[in-house]
C-alpha cells in the first residue's frame, strides 16, 4: 500500500504526529493508500520553510525561476502514463480523460506561467512638468494554495504555477479525497531541482489543515477552489487578517440553446458539458434550456445518445464515465434525484446506481441522468448537485431564458447555442456569469480571466490576472 508523505522543506516527511487517512479507490471502494493525516504543527513546519526560502526565491532572476518551471513541466509530460493512471485511480475519472486533459493540462499550466512570467510588465503614468509614475509589482511572500478533489493536479498547478512564477513561496494543500498527483508532483520538484521551502505541500483534512493555513498569520494571499460554504468560511477567518483572497467557487450554469443552432455539433458538445467527468466539473452545463420548437427533437435525440454512454472501469478505454469520487459524494447525487422527483420531476434517463461486477463490484458508479417538469425556481434547479445530473427546461422568449438562467445564486459560465450572432452577443451581454461560451464549452485560452461573480467567486485566474493576484502594486512617483 502506497504511503503518501508530506513535501516540506525540501524533503518528504510523515505527519508530526505520525497518524494517516484511508485514501480510497472510487472505482473499486476500496482503500489503496494511507495519507498524512497533518495538523497545525505540520503546517507551522511548512510556513517555516516557505518564509525561510522566500528572500532568495523572490530574487531568483525570473529567467530562472522560468527555467525550473518548465522543468517542472516537462517532467510531468514525462510521466504522463503514470500521473494520469493515479489521477484515475484517486478520482475515478476515466483513465483516457486523464490522459487527455487532466495531466497535459498541468503540464501546460507550469509552461503557460514559466512564459508568461518573462513578458509580464508593469505600468508608467506620466504628469506634466517632469513627473512620472511607474508601477512595481512585487511578489508578496507565503502563498497560501487550497484545491479541490474534481480536477486534482490540473487545478492543484493552475494556482501553484502562477504563485512561484511571480516569485512567491508556497504551501499547499490538495483535496484530502484525492492527495495522489500532487504527492507525485513533490517527486517531480525534487527531480527538477526546486530549492528547498519554495514549494511545500501539506496533506490532510480541509477543517485541519485548510483552516490553518487559511488563518496562518504569515500567509498574506490565499487562493482556494472549492465549494461556496467552504469559500464563505475561508473569507470570514481571512477577511480581519486582510489577506488577499481568490476565491473560484460552485456553479449551476445554464447551457441556453436556440432552436436555429447547428444541432448535431449542439447535441455533441451538450453530451460532454453535462457528463464530461461523471459531472463533476464546476463548468458543466446542468441546467439545459431550450427554445420550445426545438424540445421534442433535443429531448429524444438526447435521451437517446445519453443512454448509449458506457459507465464503467475507469481503466477500460471504452469507459465514458467512470466511478464518482466518494461515496459520500454519490449518495449527495442520489439524494438530489430523489429530491428532483419530491419536487414533481420526471427521469427521462438513468436515475440509479450502477452496479459493476468482479474488482468493480463496490466501487460508486450512476447513471447519467436527465430530468424534465421542473420549474427554474425548485431546489433542484438552484442547488448545485455536482454530479451526473441534467434538467431540461423549455422556453418560449429571450428575456424569459435569461431571467431563468440568472435566477440562481451563482454565476460561473455559460453555454449558448445559436447561428444569430445578434442573440449570441446580447445573452452572453445580460448574463451574470464570469464566462460565457458561445457554440462551444471548455475552449480554453489560458491569458483570458477566469472566475465567477455572485457566490461562484471573488476575483479571477488566469494570464495576467493571476499575476496580478500573487504580486502587490506599489505606485512610485519621481519629479525631476
Ligand atoms: P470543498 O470546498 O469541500 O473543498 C475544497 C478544498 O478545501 C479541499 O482541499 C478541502 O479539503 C479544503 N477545505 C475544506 N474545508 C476547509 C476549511 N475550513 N478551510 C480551508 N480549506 C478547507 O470542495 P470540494 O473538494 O468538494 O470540491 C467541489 C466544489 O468545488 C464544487 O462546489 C465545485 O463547484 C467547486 N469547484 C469550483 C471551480 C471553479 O473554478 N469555480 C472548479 C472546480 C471545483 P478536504 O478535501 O480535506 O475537505
Amino acid at each position: 500500500m502506497e504511503i503518501i508523505k508530506n513535501y516540506i522543506d525540501g524533503t518528504l516527511v510523515e505527519p508530526k504526529s505520525g497518524a494517516y487517512l484511508d485514501n480510497f479507490n472510487p472505482a473499486t471502494g476500496q482503500v489503496y493508500s494511507q495519507i498524512p493525516d497533518s495538523a497545525e504543527e505540520d503546517v507551522n513546519d511548512a510556513v517555516k520553510a516557505a518564509k525561510l526560502a522566500y528572500p532568495s526565491w523572490s530574487k531568483t532572476a525570473k529567467e530562472t525561476r522560468s527555467e525550473i518551471l518548465a522543468k517542472i513541466a516537462m517532467l510531468i509530460e514525462k510521466n504522463l502514463d503514470r500521473l494520469a493512471l493515479a489521477e484515475s485511480m484517486d478520482n475515478g475519472k476515466p483513465v483516457s480523460l486523464a490522459k487527455q486533459v487532466d495531466i497535459p493540462r498541468a503540464a501546460t499550466n507550469f509552461n503557460f506561467f514559466a512564459t508568461a512570467i518573462l513578458h509580464y510588465a508593469s505600468e508608467s503614468h506620466a504628469m506634466e512638468n517632469g513627473v512620472i509614475n511607474y508601477t512595481l509589482r512585487e511578489p508578496i511572500g507565503v502563498a497560501g494554495c487550497i484545491s479541490p478533489w474534481n480536477l486534482p493536479l490540473y487545478l492543484f498547478t493552475w494556482k501553484i504555477a502562477p504563485a512561484l512564477a511571480a516569485g512567491n513561496t508556497v504551501v499547499a494543500k490538495p483535496s484530502e479525497v484525492t492527495p495522489m498527483t500532487a504527492f507525485l508532483l513533490s517527486e517531480l520538484c525534487i527531480e527538477a531541482g526546486l530549492p528547498a521551502g519554495v514549494l511545500n505541500i501539506v496533506h490532510g483534512l480541509g477543517n485541519k489543515v485548510g483552516a490553518a493555513i487559511t488563518t496562518h498569520p504569515d500567509i498574506p494571499m490565499i487562493s482556494f477552489t472549492g465549494g461556496t460554504a467552504t469559500g464563505a468560511q475561508i473569507a470570514k477567518e481571512a477577511a480581519p487578517m486582510f489577506k488577499k483572497l481568490s476565491l473560484e467557487l460552485g456553479g449551476k450554469n445554464p447551457n441556453i440553446i436556440f432552436a436555429d443552432c447547428d444541432f448535431e455539433k449542439m447535441l455533441q458538445v451538450t453530451l460532454k458539458s453535462s457528463f464530461s467527468n461523471q459531472g463533476e466539473i464546476c463548468l458543466c452545463g446542468s441546467r439545459i434550456f431550450i427554445e420550445k420548437p426545438l424540445y421534442e427533437k433535443f429531448k429524444t435525440a438526447f435521451v437517446e445518445a445519453t443512454e448509449k454512454l458506457k459507465v464503467g472501469n475507469p481503466q477500460s478505454g471504452d469507459s465514458d464515465l467512470g466511478a464518482i469520487v466518494s461515496e459520500e459524494h454519490m449518495d449527495k447525487i442520489l439524494s438530489y434525484i430523489e429530491l428532483a422527483k419530491e419536487e414533481g420531476g420526471s427521469i427521462l434517463a438513468g436515475g440509479n446506481r450502477v452496479s459493476l461486477s468482479g474488482e468493480q463490484e463496490k466501487g460508486w458508479y450512476l447513471e447519467p441522468t436527465i430530468i424534465e417538469g421542473l420549474g427554474h425556481e425548485c431546489r433542484t434547479n438552484q442547488e448545485e448537485i455536482f454530479g451526473p445530473v441534467v434538467t431540461l427546461i423549455p422556453f418560449d422568449s429571450e428575456e424569459e431564458v435569461i431571467e431563468m438562467a440568472n435566477s440562481t445564486k451563482y454565476g460561473l459560465s455559460s453555454t449558448i447555442w445559436t447561428k444569430d450572432l445578434n442573440t449570441a452577443h446580447r445573452v452572453a451581454e445580460n448574463l451574470h456569469v464570469g464566462i460565457a461560451w458561445i457554440n462551444c464549452w471548455l475552449l480554453r485560452d489560458l491569458r483570458t480571466p477566469f472566475g465567477g461573480t455572485k457566490s461562484s467567486g471573488v476575483g479571477r485566474e488566469g494570464g495576467f490576472e493571476a499575476l496580478h493576484f500573487f504580486t502587490e502594486p506599489k505606485n512610485v512617483c519621481i519629479k525631476y
